[in-house]
């Protein structure tokens, strides 16, 4: 038996790992996908208090290794669902159910697509979500990047220091992202900008060849030739699984608040996956910390 079962191993996930042991509770995070979550495809992390700048992976790995050395257990497998026995919730897994006196939902975020002609077809011939893991591929060559939030314009940036030329294409004028990063993608001599621009379709055999843009303020369509298209238009919430078992908003986000307490007593929910303003990895991390010690304050009241 678990006290806290935490679905998730990304930044609040692990934090809830980490606030969760040190308060004397068994915990296991039982993961999906790989460990670390969105931030390890960042290539370097420079808004997280006190620690001026760090590559996301290397962010990641030090948080799984301080949650472990902890005593946090680890898991890799999918979720299947939740059963609610009362005061045992159980986790689903194909493999295997962990009985748990509370649960922290902390799946995250995947990437969204931009839902274009030849998108899904050229997945990972062309197409990628992922400027760090897959920008290795296109040293040299011309690349473009669709998005004008913080992925994008650092995956811009890291993508200029391989790629011979980066076309940035928004679709509005004003960034998302922050300034600074727009600031320095200025001084770079081989990155464009191509604003107020979407893509209509992705053309190629075999591989991407070119883009259809439509520019939007003259309605014109035209062509753009690059190897790569990295797409960093926002995410989407996956939890479908949870529908049943505690409230999503519209958009498929868990309903909680600042308290991280979902619609369902002894469930939490933290980090990006709940309905929140702000989705960055330190308000990921205080989740983390926040739902950790509600579940604990849910264990205590329960044995009382
Ligand atoms: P985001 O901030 O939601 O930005 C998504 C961007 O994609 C927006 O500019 C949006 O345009 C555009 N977009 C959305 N749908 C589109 C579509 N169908 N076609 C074309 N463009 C589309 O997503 P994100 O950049 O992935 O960032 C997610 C969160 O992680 C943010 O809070 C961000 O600050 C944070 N983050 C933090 C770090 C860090 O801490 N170092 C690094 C990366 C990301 P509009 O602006 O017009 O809506």
């Amino acid at each position: 038996m678990y006290d806290i079962g935490i679905i998730g191993g990304g930044t609040a996930g692990m934090t809830a790992a980490i606030y969760g042991q040190r308060a004397g509770k068994r915990t296991i995070i039982i993961e999906g996908g790989t460990f670390g979550g969105q931030i390890t495809s960042s290539p370097n992390v420079e808004n997280y208090p006190g620690i001026a700048s760090v590559s996301g992976s290397e962010f990641s790995m030090n948080l799984l290794d301080q949650a472990m050395k902890l005593g946090a257990e680890t898991q890799m497998a999918q979720v299947t669902g939740i059963r609610d026995e009362g005061e045992v919730k159980v986790i689903v897994t194909p493999e295997k159910e962990y009985p748990c006196r509370s649960i922290v939902l902390a799946t995250g975020v995947t990437h969204r697509h931009l839902g274009v002609p030849n998108e899904e077809r050229l997945t990972g011939a062309g197409v990628s979500y992922c400027a760090t893991c897959d920008g290795m591929f296109f040293r040299g060559k011309e690349v473009a990047v669709v998005g004008g939030g913080n992925t994008a314009i650092q995956d811009a940036e890291f993508l200029s220091d391989y790629c011979s030329k980066v076309y940035l294409i928004h679709r509005r004028d004003e960034f998302r992202g922050e300034n600074s990063g727009v600031k320095r993608l200025k001084e770079k001599e081989n990155v464009e900008f191509i604003l107020s621009a979407t893509v209509k379709e992705l053309v190629g055999e075999s591989m991407v060849e070119k883009l259809i843009l439509n520019d939007k303020k003259t309605g014109k369509d035209f062509e753009l030739h690059v190897s790569g298209v990295f797409v960093a238009v926002g995410q989407i919430p996956k939890n479908e699984t949870f529908a049943d078992t505690v409230k999503l908003d519209e958009g498929g986000f868990v309903l909680a608040s600042e308290d991280c307490l979902t619609s369902h007593p002894g469930i939490f929910a933290a980090g990006d996956c709940r309905t929140k303003e702000v989705r960055q990895l330190t308000t990921a991390a205080a989740d983390g910390a926040v739902a950790a010690l509600a579940a604990c304050k849910y264990i205590a009241d329960q044995s009382l």
